[in-house]
């Protein structure tokens, strides 16, 4: 009897250490560029005019993160079902706590037998539904189970991104297999680890801008810095991952016959002269400006995708994403919705640059994601735009976030950014002809949970200084 425990225990070793241990050993490809990252993060200096966190601020180390977690899972199923309170002891506790006992006739009791046997069985079955309770996350999400012929391997790049693991949530919890190739640039793995040992789901830590041997039938391509002083911190870093990192995503999704979609962006159209952007709009950019390798690598990137489509007849989908926001943007990525909510909470100046009349349409995360997935997964091949068309001034945004938030905070006007777009708003009418998609939430809605999601990170680290206009950048 004590061997089938210990082959039983056994197994269960090998079902959960050892592919941590795996994971663990792939390689970390870190480049020089990133290097330079580190020792000068535009959004972690102190320097003036750029991003900091005062000194004992913690932004990673969270003293409740399971509150932080359960109010940024947009994706739940019904709360009864959706989230088991795991007991606090372990599966291995009660294996190591309560040793078996021996009968007279030397046998082992049957009731402790039994009872060790149901609850490896039970803990064997929470762990293929649903992520694993951990004391970072001790409340978990229980996932569908779906059969072999039905579950796919979907790989996301970016996916410890803002963006990427609101989807990876939504993926995870239809019972997906899902692969997240990230190399942690913008990303954070607090925005993940909920499912870091759920058997359906792999974390790579890669950079795409080399290539990759994977098997997978779905290609979702975020992989990109997305807001502009982390997309202009290092340009040509920038430029690569957008050129090198799809071409090689492109590669494999036709090496393996998998559908990739690209998560390209607005800011294609440059400074419109066309309102609202519609697809067939070519837009009006800078090729030389601050914003040109972001907007130019879009560019090229989507050129990609159409040239792989049509000579090697690769399936691709590419969304142009209007900006959008909700839980898990960065504190310090020093985009407006962000800014400005840090700024109101902590009493601290506005900052609007420029005069504040430029416009822009604002989406909350589920909206994009519910987009991007009915995208991915429709016949329609040719570029959508999502995003909300609600659209605000820059300084009508400013007094509406003020109010909200009963901020006593002063509005501040600062130099206008070179090349800042004066207007930008979707035009949607591809997305819901073809998808049938159009955003659900509305962005006072999304901005009550964003602020409270902003509520908490600064609870929990203290003062922010927001990243501001002229953020640092790498030495050359
Ligand atoms: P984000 O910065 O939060 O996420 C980007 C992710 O990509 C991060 O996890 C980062 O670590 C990773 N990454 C960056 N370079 C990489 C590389 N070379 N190799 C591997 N991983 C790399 O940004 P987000 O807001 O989540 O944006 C996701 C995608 O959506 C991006 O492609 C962005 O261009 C696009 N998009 C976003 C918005 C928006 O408003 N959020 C608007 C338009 C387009
Ligand atoms: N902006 C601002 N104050 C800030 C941050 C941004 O006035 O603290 C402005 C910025 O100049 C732009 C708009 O808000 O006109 C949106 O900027 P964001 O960086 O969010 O994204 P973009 O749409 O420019 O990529």
């Amino acid at each position: 009897m004590q061997s089938i425990f210990t082959l039983l225990f056994g197994i269960m070793i090998g079902y959960v250490v050892l592919p941590a241990t795996k994971m663990s050993q792939v390689p970390a490809k870190v480049d020089s560029d990133r290097a330079q990252f580190k020792t000068n993060p535009a959004w972690d200096s102190t320097s003036r005019n750029t991003a900091s966190i005062s000194r004992n601020a913690n932004i990673r180390g969270n003293p409740n993160p399971n509150e932080h977690f359960v109010d940024q899972a947009v994706y739940r199923v019904p709360a009864d079902e959706a989230v088991y309170s795991a007991p606090a002891k372990s599966i291995t506790a009660d294996f190591l706590t309560d040793k078996p006992k021996m009968k007279q006739d030397g046998n082992l009791e049957d009731t402790l037998e039994t009872k060790n046997l149901e609850i490896l069985r039970a803990n064997f079955a929470i762990m293929g539904s649903q992520s694993l309770p951990t004391s970072a996350t001790p409340i978990v999400m229980k996932t569908t189970k779906l059969p072999d012929s039905k579950r796919k391997k979907i790989m996301i790049t970016g996916g410890a991104g803002f963006v990427g693991s609101h989807l990876v949530d939504k993926l995870m919890m239809e019972g997906q297999e899902v692969i997240v190739v990230d190399n942690f640039f913008t990303g954070q793995k607090r925005n993940i680890e909920h499912w870091l040992h759920h058997p359906n789901f792999s974390l790579i830590v890669h950079d795409v801008t080399e290539p990759i041997m994977l098997e997978v039938d779905q290609i979702y391509h975020l992989a990109c810095p997305a807001s502009p002083p982390h997309y202009q911190y290092n340009p040509v870093k920038t430029i690569k991952t957008s050129t090198m990192g799809t071409i090689n995503m492109l590669g494999l999704a036709k090496r393996v016959h998998a559908r990739m979609l690209l998560t390209s962006t607005s800011e294609i159209y440059g400074d419109p002269l066309e309102h609202p952007q519609k697809e067939s709009y070519w837009g009006n950019v800078n090729t030389i400006g601050p914003r040109s390798c972001y907007d130019e690598g879009k560019r090229v990137a989507e050129t990609m995708m159409y040239s792989y489509r049509n000579q090697n007849q690769v399936e691709v989908r590419v969304a142009r994403i209007f900006n959008t926001f909700g839980p898990r943007m960065h504190p310090n990525d020093g985009r407006v919705v962000s800014n400005f909510i840090i700024q109101a909470l902590q009493n601290k100046p506005i900052t609007i640059y420029g005069n504040g009349e430029q416009t822009r349409s604002f989406q909350y995360v589920s909206d994009l994601v519910e987009g991007l997935y009915s995208l991915m997964n429709a016949d329609y091949d040719l570029p959508v735009n999502l995003g909300n068309p609600d659209e605000y001034s820059v300084k009508e945004f400013a007094h509406y976030i003020k109010n909200i938030t009963s901020s006593d905070s002063i509005i501040s006007m600062l130099p206008k950014n070179e090349d800042d777009p004066s207007q930008r708003k979707p035009d949607i009418s591809t997305a819901k002809a073809q998808l049938g998609w159009f955003p659900q939430v509305s962005v006072r809605d999304g901005l009550e949970h964003t602020i409270k999601y902003f509520q908490r990170v600064l609870d929990e680290s203290g003062e922010i200084v927001p990243t501001g206009p002229g953020a640092a950048k790498p030495e050359a």
